[in-house]
């Protein structure tokens, strides 16, 4: 019989496992451009352009490889706005004998396609999506062995399955973990890497007007457009990282520096992520360095440990809870989401920078994310929900899979520590030994309790005291318990009024 195979805008494979054994000349391949999906939330120019441009390419490639596709561009007058609208309206027109499709990476899909078992009288081939190196069955059986998760011990088991970096049954090196080695602040150096870059096409320019004419509205800028929108181009990024910032990405991998939005960094995240890239042939890669003698080993397992512990664990982790995942609010924080967080106005150097850089590049690397957008907000109190959805708008890369347990989890701590063992909170002092960002600050990051002191300061101690009975118990918080109670109250007071200055000019949407 007929398949009509569905792939999705993050399921650009050539070996997904819905494509596996599609035959060219009875299936229909169904990709569609759809305005639900575009406008679930209001996804960052870049984004959108780069989910559009590769969607269109992988289109074209499978085209050009004798598959049928029936390709739906982005249209408004055609009234097929979801998933359900395109597939019943495909399947009137190719009356195929089964609908075929990996599974999607969000749950929210997934429960929109199960209920197309009703709706439709078809049988529903919903395969496994193994891109992925962990299957969600393994990650629930490793997860039923032990009473709290860390991502460590399953980083273990993952290098153990896939033998990345074994030297038979022990890790390469002796050890699993090189991260004390990579904690070092960056300076900056003439021979830094630039920014890997891809001109645009047609196809992209294409998507560009599309882009500016329909999503104007949207936050972001859309030029310059610099991402890959091809697996060739993507590979192209990979070897670039590989030959120039690999050999230093364990070292300034904490690190921020002004201007130098990339670093070490790989940016490869929206190329594994809508699938241009698979997990394992970018840790291959890596690995591949180490051994060639061309990046050491305090790099290469780094980085591997970024794509196969955390990459996989964030997933498991989502497919392991419910729906009403973003919804935890440990804190029970309701401050609204400062509007600095999308016009970058803040005497704030460090989310100024990360902003800006945001708005211009859908990008920020882990660090910036984590202990300067996430960190202020935590220490605000600000609503988690609100949160998550200008992390799931701002960046390249995020798909609520990964952006979610990033976000609600590790950097808010809103799931009360079932993801990470203690809340990312920091002062001024953590941002300021890892980049020069204070240096150029209106605050001054030395200063404390005083009208120009770094908001991150006092913010850090009030939070701390308002968590306090939430918070206590953890072991790793109670150094700073105990430094909190040694202050005399009237240092205690003079934080708690300076944070609560800085709260109220936030809530009033005064500059801060
Ligand atoms: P590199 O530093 O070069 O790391 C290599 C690769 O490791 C990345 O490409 C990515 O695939 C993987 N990786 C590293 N850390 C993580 C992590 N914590 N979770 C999952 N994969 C990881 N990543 C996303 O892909 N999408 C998101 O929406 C997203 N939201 C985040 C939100 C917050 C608050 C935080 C703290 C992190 C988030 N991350 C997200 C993880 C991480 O910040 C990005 O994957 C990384 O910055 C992407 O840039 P890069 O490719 O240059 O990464
Ligand atoms: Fe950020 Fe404070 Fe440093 Fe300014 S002084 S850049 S607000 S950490």
């Amino acid at each position: 019989g007929r398949r009509l195979i569905l792939i999705m805008g993050d399921q650009l494979s050539r070996d997904i496992s819905s494509l596996r054994d599609a035959r060219k000349t009875k299936d229909i391949i169904l990709m569609a451009e759809l305005y639900d999906e575009i406008t679930s939330v209001k996804h960052h120019k870049k984004k959108i352009v780069f989910v559009l441009s590769a969607m269109r390419h992988f289109a074209k490639e499978l085209k050009g490889a004798g598959y049928n596709v029936d390709y739906r561009k982005f249209d408004t007058k055609t009234g097929l706005k979801s998933f359900s609208d395109i597939i019943e309206d495909a399947v009137r027109q190719h009356e195929p004998d089964e609908i075929v499709l990996t599974a999607p990476s969000e749950r929210r899909v997934l429960d929109e396609i199960e209920g197309w078992r009703d709706t439709l009288s078809l049988p529903i081939d919903v395969r496994t999506d193994d891109r992925f190196i962990a299957s969600s069955d393994e990650f629930q059986a490793w997860v039923s062995n032990r009473k709290t998760l860390r991502m460590e011990y399953f980083y273990r088991e993952m290098r153990k399955k896939t033998g990345l970096l074994m030297d038979g049954d022990e890790p390469e090196g002796g050890q699993w973990n090189y991260d004390k080695e990579n904690r070092k602040a960056a300076d900056r150096d003439l021979f830094m890497p630039k920014r890997f870059s891809v001109t645009p096409d047609a196809i992209t320019k294409e998507v560009i007007e599309l882009t500016e004419k329909y999503f104007s509205d949207h936050f972001g800028d859309v030029e310059p457009f610099q991402f890959a929108v091809t697996r060739k181009d993507a590979l192209k990024a990979l070897d670039y990282f590989i030959e120039t910032a690999l050999v230093s990405f364990g070292d300034f991998q904490d690190a921020m520096l002004t201007g130098e939005r990339f670093l070490y960094h790989s940016v490869l995240s929206p190329y594994i992520n809508v699938g241009l890239l698979s997990p394992m042939e970018v840790s291959k890669r890596a690995e591949k360095a180490y051994y060639d003698g061309s990046a050491p080993l305090n790099a290469v397992e780094g980085f591997i440990r970024q794509i196969i512990g955390w990459r996989e664990y964030i997933r498991g982790v989502y497919w392991l809870a419910d729906e009403g995942y973003t919804k935890q609010n440990f804190f029970n924080n309701s401050r609204k989401l400062p509007w600095f967080y999308w016009s970058g106005e803040t005497d704030m150097r460090c989310i100024q920078e990360v902003v800006e850089q945001t708005r211009e590049e859908a990008y920020a690397h882990h660090i910036q994310r984590l202990m300067v957008t996430g960190t202020f907000a935590m220490l605000a109190g600000v609503d988690p929900f609100e949160v998550h959805e200008w992390y799931l708008i701002v960046y390249a890369d995020a798909f609520e899979w990964v952006e979610a347990p990033n976000v609600i989890g590790m950097s808010q701590y809103a799931d009360g520590g079932a993801l990470g063992s203690k809340p990312y909170a920091a002062s001024g002092a953590y941002i300021n030994r890892m980049s020069n960002y204070c240096k150029l600050c209106e605050y001054a990051v030395s200063k404390k309790t005083e009208k120009n002191a770094c908001p991150f300061n006092s913010l850090y101690w009030d939070f701390l005291a308002r968590n306090e009975k939430k918070l206590k118990g953890n072991p790793r918080l109670g150094q700073m318990y105990k430094t909190w109670e040694k202050m005399g109250a009237n240092t205690k007071r003079a934080y708690r009024a300076r944070a609560k200055a800085i709260l109220k000019k936030l809530d009033s949407g005064a500059r801060v």
